[in-house]
């Protein structure tokens, strides 16, 4: 591999003032803050790229510093993956143009770029990328552990409808990975996280969604729980991949549509999205109705775009955040007695269990086709997530979050984890994560593209 890093000697163009950020910049903290209030760390430069030269010359001018490097995309890693205190921080907030070819049914997108960004351009012609539940996610940080949310059971995770990307290498190559180009480093970039790069372009294949879709939310209070996830594991497999289903064990919204008496009370949700007909995802309504009787309902069809932004603001910016997660391969009775013990000692009303289906075309895909950590038979994934409007709520719900996943992990089955999620990690979770065959596959890639561990502020990779 050749080695084009442009030196800090050679005559750069002077970046415009505002990208690059130092701690004296009356911007500095706003450009700082991440998604997660409980990560605080102060760079020594952030510089905002606004294409793959721009990324190569700011690698060059961390590697003559000596910083070391933190790539932020939407900058919603819990963990603050996204940034780094005394290190250089390549941002790409300003790296987020679409654009799609509705013919042949393909979108490029920035590195940069929010999830809103993709839908409101693909939406336009009535497509969309299969993506996250919450529409301020980067699709960088997203898409390179895997991609989950409303349409994996019909369509896979996201990186199952990733084409092609453009790369910014350790060494400042700007490269092109497909199946064809790089094929390697293609593989490596669909689930092996940031480690392997920058990308400052993925490509997308589209399919038709919408535009209205039909959502509905089940709520039940908390000594329902049990009859309801016995319930829910028994419907959920047999569902058409028209439908999909998250669970959740939260506190009902003060939102318009939950009737005022129930705002906040805690209990159970069953979010049920259908994108086929209409009458297909009533009939699971009712059935929903019948078999366990919600406290409330809420069932209506709405815009793609909609669906994607309906939990923005439950999600927002600036509250302090813990999270875990694990797989389960099932919803065994051992796991729903976990969780229906845990579901009610949290501490927060915000705090919230979400466990999604993975299933349908994710199990289509077969398991050396792409690095995705997780095996592809069918599964849930379970997020425990701690939610704090103050930092001193933080650490006894941190606790909460530690002891459920720890209640939890029997069940999983040493199954691990989706690499999303992960802040803490030792090898033995990555292996379990990727396993060992993968994970060496991932090592030896590393060694090739990234020898020297640029990108290590990640759940890292280290090369073989
Ligand atoms: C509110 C919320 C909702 C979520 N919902 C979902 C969901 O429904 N489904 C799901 O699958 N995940 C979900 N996630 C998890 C999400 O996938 C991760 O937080 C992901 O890291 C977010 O990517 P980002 O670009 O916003 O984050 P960042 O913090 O900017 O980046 C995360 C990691 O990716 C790297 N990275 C980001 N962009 C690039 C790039 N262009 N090139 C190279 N490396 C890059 C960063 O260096 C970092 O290591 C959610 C997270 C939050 C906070």
């Amino acid at each position: 591999m050749s080695h084009h890093l442009p030196q800090d000697t050679a005559p750069l163009e002077p970046p415009p003032a505002d990208t690059v950020i130092a701690p004296d910049h009356p911007d500095y903290d706003t450009a700082r803050r991440l998604w997660n209030a409980d990560i605080d760390r102060r760079p020594a430069l952030i510089v905002r790229c606004a294409s793959p030269q721009d990324v190569s010359s700011a690698l060059s001018r961390a590697q003559t510093h000596n910083w070391e490097v933190a790539v932020r995309g939407g900058a919603h890693s819990t963990s603050g993956a996204s940034s780094i205190d005394g290190g250089l921080v390549i941002d790409l907030s300003t790296l987020r143009g679409v654009s799609v070819d509705p013919v042949a049914r393909r979108v490029r997108a920035g590195g940069g770029a929010l999830l809103s960004d993709v839908d409101a351009a693909c939406q336009e012609h009535g497509l969309a990328v299969p993506a996250g539940i919450v529409s301020h996610t980067g699709v960088g940080g997203l898409t390179l552990g895997g991609g989950m949310g409303w349409l994996t059971r019909r369509e896979g995770l996201t990186i199952d409808n990733l084409l092609s990307a453009e790369v910014v290498l350790a060494n400042g190559d700007i490269v092109h990975a497909s199946k064809d180009e790089h094929p390697d480093l293609f593989w490596a970039l669909r689930g092996g996280g940031g480690n392997f790069g920058v990308v400052t372009e993925f490509e997308f294949v589209l399919h038709e969604v919408g535009p209205m879709v039909d959502f509905g939310l089940f709520f039940w209070p908390l000594d329902q729980g049990s009859r309801m996830l016995r319930w829910a594991r028994e419907i959920i497999p047999t569902l058409p991949r028209d439908l999909n289903v998250v669970l959740a064990g939260l506190n009902a919204p003060p939102a318009p549509f939950v009737p005022e008496q129930y705002h906040f009370q805690p209990g159970y949700a069953l979010l049920l999205t259908g994108f086929g007909p209409t009458g297909q995802h009533a009939g699971v309504a009712q059935r929903i109705r019948t078999a366990v009787p919600p406290l409330f309902d809420m069932v209506s069809p709405m815009p793609y775009t909609a669906l994607q932004q309906l939990l923005d603001e439950a999600n927002a910016w600036g509250m302090f955040n813990y999270e875990k997660a694990t797989y389960l391969p099932e919803l065994t009775d051992e796991a729903i007695d976990t969780i229906t013990h845990y579901v009610p000692r949290k501490n927060n009303p915000l705090s919230v269990t979400l466990i999604y289906r993975l299933d349908g075309a994710y199990s289509d895909v077969g398991e050396g086709d792409t690095a995705f950590g997780g095996r592809r038979t069918p599964r849930y994934s379970v997020f425990i997530i701690a939610v704090a409007p103050e930092p001193e709520q933080l650490p006894a719900e941190r606790t909460w979050v530690r002891d459920f996943w720890d209640a939890l992990q029997p069940a999983a089955q040493g199954a691990g984890a989706y690499v999303n999620t992960m802040a803490e990690y030792d090898d033995a979770r990555l292996r379990a994560t990727y396993g060992a065959a993968k994970l060496a596959r991932l090592a030896g890639i590393k060694a090739e593209y990234d020898p020297g561990n640029v990108f290590r502020h990640n759940v890292n990779i280290t090369p073989a």
